[in-house]
């Protein structure tokens, strides 16, 4: 009712710079009050500034609603939570007690700023400079990308910026995280003078019309460190794990508005007519168009069981009590971040895809607003780490690092759910069945990249992305397991929404037959080796 309208006029309008100040398009600023109002800002954070100290398993669902009924204005928020969560972690308690209570309640907005246009997926090549002076730090350098970097919306920003100290070591281990504000902040919380950041431009992208995506020039602008000097890039990645889960769930809520999008439209546009040449039908008739319903229903519920348990053991790996559940959970997101992030936004393409296809024609044209949905997911696969470092992370820090070992705890608790599957119902059987197998699969692939890695320099790069879409898909088809479990029981019980519960089963079923089998083509690729992808010279290409 108050931020899905500002939807479309968002996309059509977009947000524009004149004269220095960031236009946004109509109903943003309402939006915003309402949502600030409400305290939904400070859902997950702590109650000492002002939060209400919820658990991720219930801040991610309320994101999830938030995107899908607008994604260019939910960024403001999603990226002041990042700012908030590395303050939380890193800032010191000076700092905390200036800023937070107002980052939390919404009035301040926050930003996370690392890439320059020679520093994106390589931040070792990042040189902004902070020079020390007095009590703080002169900071100096551009950025680009920097989502919502300006704009009008909140009272001040606070900019999150990475840059280099005088007497910095080269590469990554040379970063500081900086908090620079667009507006000076006194000891009283009163608003100060105006900070040197400046709004370059804004950049003209595919989607996300409604979200203003900045160049910003720091030009000896006054910030404060926070945490350790050069451990910036540490300080990032201890708040990494929840910005790239965050994105997992912006591929659920894209795709479910998607999905609800095309299933009306389905219902609606009558073409066509029943197999047996009968009476007139809507297309939601036609098998190959519930084929596409299917695989987008289907994906999107096992998508968002994934991430909504990973945002579990995230939680249990902050408040369990024993540091030994801690770690395990730990292990868990550490292991499962790359995939959510990863195998989640590279199937919302396909998934908005889909829903552009199933609108025929119309969805190629603007006014039905399928089209929007596919360009605004395109970003998912790139920013937070494009997917192809996401793999690198997985294949080099969370598998070949500990030997596999992490990966073979999980293959043992989804043989544990297997285990306790109850094969008398025959779709449980069908799916026991195929997670039986995708689990043979992802060993032998496991094994192969274990004994070759070492031999084969660019094994790891060469196999790592569809190692990433194995084991999306093999863990997504555990989520399939344990939900089809779930529904069995409550049909079985006489629960009283039981169609809902068929429903699930029947998606469950679905993936376990037409989507968990690409298990085994992504499997013998890896163990095709690296040879053809490093075969051709450059000028061959
Ligand atoms: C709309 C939008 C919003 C953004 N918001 C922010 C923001 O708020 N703050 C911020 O700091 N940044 C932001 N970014 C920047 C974003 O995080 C980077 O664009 C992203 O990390 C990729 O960096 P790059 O663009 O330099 O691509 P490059 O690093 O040049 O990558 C190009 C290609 O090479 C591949 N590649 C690069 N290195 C490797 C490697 N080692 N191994 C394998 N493949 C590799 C990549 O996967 C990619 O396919 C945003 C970008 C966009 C487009």
């Amino acid at each position: 009712e108050v931020i899905a309208p500002t939807n479309v006029d968002g996309d059509r309008y977009g947000v524009s710079l004149k004269n220095g100040v960031v236009e946004v398009p109509p109903g943003y600023q309402e939006a915003y009050d309402e949502y600030i109002q409400g305290g939904w800002n400070g859902l997950g954070f702590k109650p000492e500034f002002g939060g209400q100290g919820l658990p991720a398993i219930i801040a991610l669902p309320v994101n999830e609603i938030m995107m899908a009924a607008n994604f260019s204005w939910s960024h403001l928020a999603l990226l002041s939570q990042a700012a908030i969560r590395a303050m939380e972690i890193h800032a010191n308690d000076e700092l905390k007690n200036l800023y937070l209570p107002k980052m939390v309640s919404g009035k301040f907005s926050g930003t996370m700023v690392l890439t320059e246009p020679q520093a994106g997926s390589d931040l070792a090549a990042l040189n902004t400079t902070a020079e020390p002076e007095e009590q703080h730090y002169k900071i100096t350098g551009q950025k680009i990308f920097i989502t919502w970097g300006d704009h009008e919306l909140t009272d001040n920003i606070i900019h999150m910026v990475l840059a280099r100290l005088p007497d910095a070591p080269e590469g990554v281990k040379g970063i500081s995280l900086f908090l620079v504000p667009k507006y000076l902040v006194n000891a009283d919380g009163s608003l100060g003078k105006r900070n040197r950041v400046e709004t370059v431009s804004l950049e003209h992208k595919l989607g996300i019309h409604g979200c203003a995506t900045c160049v910003m020039n720091y030009d000896a602008a006054e910030g404060y460190l926070v945490g350790q000097p050069n451990q910036g890039l540490a300080c990032m990645f201890t708040m990494m794990n929840d910005a790239r889960i965050g994105v997992g769930n912006e591929s659920v809520a894209i795709a479910e508005r998607s999905y609800q999008q095309a299933l009306a439209y389905a219902k609606d546009r009558i073409q066509g007519t029943t197999h047996d040449g009968g009476k007139r039908v809507s297309i939601i008739h036609h098998p190959d168009v519930r084929r596409m319903l299917l695989t987008m229903k289907s994906q999107i519920e096992v998508m968002r069981a994934m991430v909504y348990s990973t945002a579990a053991e995230l939680d249990y790996s902050r408040k369990s009590e024993s540091t030994e559940d801690q770690k395990r959970h730990g292990d868990r997101v550490d292991l499962m971040t790359p995939i959510v992030k990863g195998w989640c936004s590279e199937v919302c393409q396909e998934l908005t895809s889909i829903g552009l296809q199933i609108h025929g024609g119309m969805g190629y044209i603007e006014e039905t607003g399928a089209a929007q949905h596919f360009r605004d997911a395109r970003i998912t696969t790139i920013y937070e780490g494009t997917t192809g470092i996401q793999a690198n992370d997985l294949v080099g820090r969370k598998i070949l690092k500990d030997k596999g070992l992490a990966l073979q705890t999980l293959l043992q608790d989804i043989e544990l759910t297997i285990s306790e599957l109850d094969t008398s119902h025959s779709i449980i059987a069908q799916i026991e069945d195929e997670l039986s197998e995708s689990i043979e699969t992802v060993r032998a692939s496991l094994n192969y990249l274990m004994n070759h890695y070492q031999d084969d320099q660019h094994l790891a790069g060469a196999v790592s992305y569809n190692f990433l879409m194995m084991l999306g898909t093999l863990t997504a088809g555990w989520q399939a397991a344990r939900s089809a479990q779930i529904a069995v029981q409550q049909i079985q019980s006489g629960a009283s929404d039981g169609e809902f519960y068929e429903s699930k089963l029947v998606s469950c079923q679905f993936f376990a037959e037409q989507i968990l089998p690409k298990v085994h083509a992504y499997g013998k690729s890896i163990r095709t080796g690296s040879a053809a992808t490093m075969a051709l010279s450059e000028d061959q290409f």
